[in-house]
């Protein structure tokens, strides 16, 4: 059983005008769950399901505990997920609508995550958002449906947090032949832990995450996507946070589909026209989706005085 779909590819024709050379999206935001998340996820969840763990763990109030809490729901597995008092209404209800119990704890993060540790037992499996190679392995699975579907891209768009989705796409490109398959690994500034992190050679962490693109808000990235990032064609650009939510609203407009900023870092190179993307036809763009943000709230953000001015 699968619990992520072979999610549509489709020839964008608005950017493709745009741009003057094919576009390809990659619509995860299709997915059950709301994002690309449940590849990963689904397949980490479903492993430890054969392992014989009985419960799911997630301190992750976003999209990978929306995952974790729809492979529990679809596999008959009790999830609970810990997360802090930051976390959004929207977030938790989205988490709960799922069946997953929630437990609000801490002022962070880092609280909510510790509680979540405290609660593992032999029975119990972690599933961390972006740091596992059961999650690498599932997120790899987008690149195969790309091959299967006949389509070698030029270059592969897609955003960056953690750094799971590289990882497994890479993963993906390699495992398919496409070692000369690029990717243009997209950040936005103040969660751009990536970037900064092959500027200095080494992992760096990342103070405070200042983006609001928050699930893209990992402090520093895992090393398996610091390697590959070292040793695949991956270049690394990061926007603004307004290029990534005007993104939002023009990809709404042109294909219907209301994504995160998160996202909207990735459509934003298309939009923004990077240069890095100048020479490159057969553009892919992973549209990693995101079910957390609400299309008043982008505009708030964009309406915001600070975020304008960047
Ligand atoms: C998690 C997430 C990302 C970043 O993925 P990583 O594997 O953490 O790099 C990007 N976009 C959305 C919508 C996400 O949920």
């Amino acid at each position: 059983m699968k619990l992520h779909i072979e999610s549509p590819l489709i020839e964008s024709r608005p950017l493709s005008l745009l741009v003057q050379r094919n576009v390809w999206l990659k619509l995860d935001a299709l997915q059950p769950s709301g994002s690309f998340k449940i590849r990963g996820i689904g397949t980490a969840c479903e492993a430890y399901a054969r392992q014989g763990k009985r419960r799911f763990i997630s301190s992750s109030g976003g999209n990978a505990g929306m995952a974790v809490a729809y492979a529990g729901r679809c596999l008959n597995i009790p999830v609970t997920v810990v997360v802090p008092q930051t976390t959004t209404e929207r977030a938790k209800a989205l988490i709960a609508r799922e069946n997953a119990e929630v437990i609000v704890h801490g002022a962070s993060w880092q609280e909510a995550n510790a509680l979540a540790q405290s609660m593992l037992s032999d029975d119990a499996a972690f599933l961390h958002p972006f740091d596992d190679p059961l999650l690498w392995a599932g997120h790899a699975s987008l690149v195969d449906e790309v091959a299967a579907a006949g389509m070698k891209p030029g270059a592969v768009v897609l955003s960056v947090g953690g750094g799971g989705l590289l990882a497994g796409v890479v993963q993906g490109l390699r495992r398919n032949g496409w070692h000369d398959v690029p990717v243009i690994a997209m950040e936005t500034r103040g969660a751009d832990s990536l970037s900064q992190s092959l500027r200095a050679g080494h992992r760096i962490t990342l103070d405070a995450i200042t983006s609001l693109a928050t699930s893209l808000g990992a402090k520093q990235v895992c090393q398996e996507a610091f390697d590959l990032a070292r040793s695949h064609p991956v270049h690394s650009v990061v926007v603004e946070d307004i290029a990534a939510l005007n993104a939002c609203e023009r990809f709404l407009d042109d294909h219907r589909i209301l994504v995160e900023p998160a996202c909207g870092a990735s459509l934003a190179a298309v939009y923004e026209q990077i240069p890095q993307l100048a020479e490159v036809d057969e553009i892919l763009v992973v549209v990693c989706g995101g079910a957390t943000a609400t299309l008043d709230q982008i505009r708030q953000w964009a309406a915001r005085p600070d975020i304008k001015a960047a």
